[in-house]
């Protein structure tokens, strides 16, 4: 295989590019890329607001809503009504292309002028749901992201398809989990990782087929287990009951002892099943699907996260959502029946689509924003085919000639993906801040933005400390005090300092009985993600048989890694 070493242009470290990446990008008719592919998912990350949410009016009815975007960011916001109705025409912000100015000037221009939709998602299809974003069908969920066809679901992301679960990610068909992470197919799974099709499951990790198991792991078919040990019926429910799992003191120590225990027993270097010559971590059913991260039925893709709806072939760099994709290269948010996509911000429905952000049911665009139904459209200026495929031409030739130069000094040509400069969002509002985490100063140090937190003077009413120990103690007035989060605004977790518990949590928090969290939700959506592997593969040696393995488990990790074979012979 013909490898070739480039050194990034953004982090100076050296990555490659092999044969079947050169395949692609001819491909796709751009040039291989200057930024190492850590850097290129930052980049793409530094455009993706999902948790950081306004209050504001829309800018067209003036109805309250909730935004994305800061009132001081310079973004006009409309509510979902407004922005997919006639009382407004994004064509009416067409500019023509000046050749005296990069590319990316002139569309960061054009994107601040027109409207957009305050956030992600199908609002039509949102049933009494409230603080969400990136969502599409849901029915009575609060505090959700990323996630469809869920009813009754509080404080997560990723879910597909589950009910009556709080504080969860990556769960799909699930009823009743509670601080679970990455579960298919439960019932009643509560603080567990990677379990699927089992019930009645506590503090347990890779189990499948089992029911009535307590802090177990890699079991298959078992029942009434308790740290992998068979008891009687009796004895498990008896044992059970004296473990006070209404009590918050038991349950941090019964989760201290759990992840102590799963230490003891091997894992699979990739979480996954019926793949062929895939690498990554949560990868499904794929095929050649390389380097990638929560992604089932791909083929050919690499670099991808977030694609679990089928087929997704031949993409690159590809972050959210898929469904019915081909030829995608850089691009986030964007899927449902798409193909030849580059340089992408939310394009649904559509080909031959360049640099462009916010576009529906639309074909061969370049550099627009907020368009419905067009085509032939460069700066949302309408032009016909022929003027059009003329002038694509000329300006992929001019983004080489004259490329956009940021404050840094690094230079944006053809090919690459937009500048985060021109973000709408500062680098903390995003979730470049969740899976690469600056301060402040390392943020303007690399050229990004970054936003102070809005002085907050909440009353705290009750301190975490002095809240009951155990559920059961717990009076239905709870709902109307401010809680302190236990972190004080301390960590870099996007803490809101304080925090409330609405009634419809309480009610599943007493029918489950699972003790108050002390925790604020987005300092709880940090804990839990601890338990999700991260997306960087290192090289490390299967324990067993010492064959070599790429894995997201770095070597330094005190986990027991082995190969696919290994893992099969001894678990599955
Ligand atoms: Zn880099
Ligand atoms: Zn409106
Ligand atoms: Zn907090
Ligand atoms: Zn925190
Ligand atoms: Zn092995």
């Amino acid at each position: 295989m013909d490898i070739q070493t480039k050194t990034c242009q953004n982090c100076k470290t050296p990555f490659q590019i092999d044969d079947s990446d050169f395949t692609f990008y001819k491909k796709m008719k751009v040039p291989p890329p200057t930024w190492c592919p850590e850097c290129r998912l930052q980049r793409r990350f530094a455009f993706r607001n999902e948790r950081t949410l306004y209050k504001r009016p829309c800018a067209l009815c003036g109805k309250d809503t909730l935004t994305m975007y800061d009132p001081d960011g310079g973004i006009t916001s409309y509510c979902g009504e407004c922005w997919w109705s006639d009382n407004w025409d994004p064509i009416l912000y067409g500019q023509e292309y000046d050749f005296s100015r990069p590319f990316f000037e002139q569309f960061s221009e054009l994107m601040r002028k027109v409207p957009h939709q305050n956030l992600i998602g199908i609002f039509s299809t949102w049933k009494n749901t409230e603080y969400a974003n990136m969502n599409h069908e849901l029915k009575n969920c609060y505090w959700l992201f990323n996630s469809d066809y869920d009813e009754n679901l509080l404080y997560g992301e990723e879910i597909e398809h589950s009910k009556e679960c709080v504080d969860v990610t990556m769960i799909e068909g699930t009823q009743l989990a509670y601080e679970s992470l990455n579960c298919i197919k439960c019932y009643q799974v509560y603080y567990s990782v990677n379990c699927e099709n089992s019930h009645d499951i506590w503090f347990s990790k890779n189990l499948s087929g089992c029911s009535n198991c307590f802090g177990c792991m890699n079991l298959r078919n078992q029942q009434y287990c308790i740290f992998n040990e068979k008891f009687s019926k009796e004895d498990y429910q008896k044992k059970i009951a004296e473990y006070k799992l209404d009590s918050y003191t038991a349950v941090q120590s019964f989760k201290k002892k759990a992840v102590e225990f799963w230490l003891k027993f091997p894992n699979k270097y990739l979480t996954g099943i019926r793949n062929v010559n895939s690498t990554g971590e949560y990868i499904n059913n794929s095929k050649n699907v390389r380097n990638s991260y929560i992604v089932t039925d791909g083929q050919d893709c690499r670099y991808c996260m977030w694609l679990i709806t089928k087929t997704n072939k031949d993409c690159y760099d590809y972050t959210q959502f898929g469904e019915n994709t081909q030829r995608i290269y850089e691009a986030y948010g964007c899927g449902l029946n798409i193909d030849n996509v580059i340089g992408g911000v939310s394009i649904v429905e559509g080909r031959s689509i360049q640099y462009s952000m916010h576009c529906f049911s639309s074909n061969n665009l370049f550099g627009c924003a907020g368009l419905h139904g067009k085509e032939y459209c460069i700066l949302n200026k309408q032009y016909t085919k022929e003027e059009y495929e003329e002038l694509v031409l000329k300006i992929t030739g001019h983004m080489n000639t004259m490329p956009y130069i940021d404050k840094k000094g690094r230079k944006y040509s053809y090919g690459e993906f937009f500048p985060p400069e021109i973000s709408q969002f500062a680098y903390n509002e995003t979730s470049a801040q969740e899976f690469f985490p600056l301060t402040k100063e390392e943020t303007l140090e690399q050229g990004y933005s970054w936003k102070e937190d809005k002085e907050r003077n909440y009353k705290i009413a009750v301190k975490s400390e002095d809240l009951p120990d155990s559920i059961l103690d717990v009076k239905e007035d709870i709902t109307s005090q401010i809680i302190g989060c236990e972190h004080k605004g301390e960590c870099k977790e996007q803490c809101t300092i304080a925090f409330r518990i609405t009634s419809q949590e309480l009610q599943f928090y007493k029918s489950q009985k699972i003790p108050l969290p002390r925790l604020c939700p987005n300092c709880r959506h940090y804990q839990r993600v601890k338990n999700r592997n991260p997306i960087k593969l290192y090289s490390r040696n299967c324990a067993k048989c010492g064959k070599e393995i790429e894995t997201s488990y770095a070597p330094d990790r005190p986990e027991i890694v082995y190969c696919e074979q290994c893992y099969n012979a001894e678990v599955a």
